[in-house]
């Protein structure tokens, strides 16, 4: 399908991501419950609730894209502020958003901020007990090297999840869901950016990523085991859960 809009390669891609979430940073929570209509929250709760993480201080969970924070918030206080997460980006300023935001909450002692790509993670095999990314998979190049680094770094029992942008299955739903995002999403970012077009791209983006049963067989190619999906608001968004064991 086109929509008008031009194809882009693998390196433009990373760079078009970047320069969104660099001009969007300060604004991107606002821009979130704005372009979700609040949904974002709705989802990011049951993506948390699926996790249950341990209240315990050795679980370490790491959150790959995890851009402001708001997983790894949800996580730790869902964990009795006791769990540690590690909020992983790409993107610098979007990780210094995160870290003010952490410092007014308090949650600075159980949070870490590392700058770094999804494709090549800067930790030890079997380092984590989760690894959870929302939102962000579907801006990563090479998702079939981001999921492989994802079971690299996962220990034995360690569970996947994946809160992503999906295929609407709803007859009236997907209408409303086109016309949303083709028309309002790259005009609020005109609004707030001055720029629709990488709007446009994240749009073209969601539109490319792959439906629910195919991604989760790239999940299964990348050795996770048990993988299941839970549709969220009729596929608007989809939770893939995967084990390694
Ligand atoms: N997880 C957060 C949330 O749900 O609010 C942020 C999601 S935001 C839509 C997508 C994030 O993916 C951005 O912060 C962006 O910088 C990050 N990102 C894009 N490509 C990446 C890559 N190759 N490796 C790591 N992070 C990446």
């Amino acid at each position: 399908t086109s929509y008008g809009f031009r194809q882009v390669d693998e390196q433009e891609k990373q760079g078009l991501v970047n320069e969104v979430f660099h001009k969007v940073a300060k604004r991107y929570d606002i821009m979130n419950d704005v372009m979700s209509a609040g949904l974002h929250r709705v989802w990011k709760d049951a993506m948390v609730a699926a996790l249950n993480p341990r209240k315990d201080p050795n679980y370490k969970i790491l959150d790959v894209a995890g851009g402001t924070g708001d997983i790894a918030f949800r996580i730790v206080e869902a964990s009795n502020r006791l769990a540690h997460a590690t909020v992983l980006d790409i993107n610098g300023s979007m990780l210094g958003v995160g870290a003010e935001r952490a410092e007014k909450k308090g949650l600075s002692p159980n949070l870490t901020f590392v700058e770094a790509n999804a494709e090549s993670l800067p930790f030890e095999d079997k380092s984590f007990d989760a690894y959870t990314i929302a939102f962000g998979i579907r801006n990563v190049p090479h998702i079939d090297v981001a999921l492989s680094e994802a079971f690299r770094v996962l220990k034995r029992g360690g569970r996947l999840l994946v809160l992503e942008f999906s295929e609407v299955e709803m007859p009236l739903l997907d209408k409303v869901y086109d016309a949303w995002s083709f028309n309002a999403i790259p005009r609020f970012g005109k609004m707030i950016t001055g720029d629709a077009e990488p709007y446009q791209y994240l749009v073209e983006s969601i539109r490319k990523f792959p439906n629910q049963p195919d991604f989760a067989r790239m999940i299964e190619r990348a050795g996770f085991a048990n993988v299941r999906y839970t549709n969220y608001t009729g596929g608007i968004a989809a939770l893939h859960s995967g084990w390694k064991i």
